[in-house]
């Protein structure tokens, strides 16, 4: 995932939109921050119908959580790996030779280290790869698929933000992202997973149009859930995500909500140990150039030793593909509908 702006962006342009004004607003990830400088007119002078338009645009429908996990486990843990890599450094057009060397590292060690702890442990994982990102360094495609136990899904095409874009440069990214990945993997893709987690007002009609069975950026819930857009069902399955489940804001140790590794392991736990309780799902977002240093990967081995011995291997790791049509067949939900 990785993120400057923010999935909140996608909103905010929403919400200009609505409320029918020129200039969208400020990204509303600032709602934890500040009041931002912005010209949108604030929500008190909005009509109750502009909210409820605003909020129906993409909300989270039926809950997908099945009565029970595959071979009687009690949760079910998705691991996933955004496979960034230079496109970070690359998508605002402004690369050094130290940003694209920081990020080259996700290919070159943090995802060869991440494949080996896989491989010891034998589990399953997605991996979401800007195909841009896959074409730098097209052997990831080959190492990954070598288990045998992973999938490869769509994470944008360069990374690009989907705020920034009109429509048509969207859908066009999106088509060349699957075509290539397809192309490099194989493998038609079924899942996606917004770059920075960003929804642009577009995003999900283009993904429905382009078929895909699940998407993976939203985070309306802990458990999967059935998308629904302007009120109605749409048969798309969403495995969401949350910034407590990520690696990238916490690991940066620039940044200014640096945590040590082992106490950030802590809590992936403390997730965990809810979601076992409460027979729900732990998705974990990781990144090679990220996670993938020494220092680091000790969180995510901390993370699967403890899910080992806290379940006495009652848990069902899955990858994101497979746990989204456990849960379209339990739930009866059909299959996901282009319009
Ligand atoms: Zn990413």
């Amino acid at each position: 995932m990785v993120c400057r702006t923010g999935p909140f962006a996608s909103l905010a342009l929403l919400t200009s939109l609505a409320a029918g004004l020129a200039t969208p607003v400020a990204s509303l990830s600032a709602q934890a921050q500040p009041v931002p400088q912005t010209t949108a007119k604030p929500g008190w002078k909005w009509s109750i119908d502009s909210v409820r338009s605003v909020v129906n645009e993409v909300r989270a429908g039926r809950s997908l959580l099945p009565a029970g996990w595959p071979g009687g486990a009690k949760a079910a843990v998705l691991l996933s790996f955004d496979v960034d890599n230079e496109t970070i450094a690359v998508r605002y057009g402004e690369p050094t030779v130290g940003s694209l060397a920081e990020m080259q590292y996700g290919a070159r060690v943090g995802l060869p280290r991440i494949l080996k702890l896989l491989d010891r442990h034998k589990l399953p994982a997605s991996f979401f790869i800007p195909s841009v990102s896959l074409g730098l360094t097209p052997s990831m495609a080959a190492d990954i698929k070598a288990s045998g136990r992973h999938e490869i899904a769509v994470h944008g095409w360069i990374h690009e933000l989907n705020t920034t874009l009109p429509d048509s440069a969207e859908r066009a990214l999106l088509k060349k992202a699957i075509a290539e990945l397809t192309e490099l993997t194989g493998k038609q893709p079924v899942g996606y997973r917004a770059p920075s987690w960003n929804f642009s007002p577009n995003t999900l009609d283009i993904v429905r149009e382009l078929g895909f069975r699940y998407e993976s950026s939203l985070m309306a819930d802990d458990a999967p859930y059935e998308i629904n857009q302007r009120g109605k069902p749409t048969g798309l399955v969403e495995l969401p995500v949350q910034w407590i489940l990520d690696d990238a804001p916490l690991f940066d140790p620039r940044g200014e909500r640096y945590m040590n590794p082992r106490d950030v392991a802590r809590v992936w736990m403390d997730e965990f140990d809810k979601a076992f309780d409460e027979g729900g799902m732990v998705v974990l977002t990781l990144h090679p150039h990220v996670s993938g240093h020494r220092s680091r990967i000790v969180a995510l081995e901390q993370f699967i030793a403890y899910v080992k011995q806290r379940s006495g291997g009652a848990v069902w790791w899955a990858t994101h593909a497979d746990a989204a049509e456990y849960v379209r067949g339990q739930a009866k939900l059909g299959e996901p509908s282009k319009r």
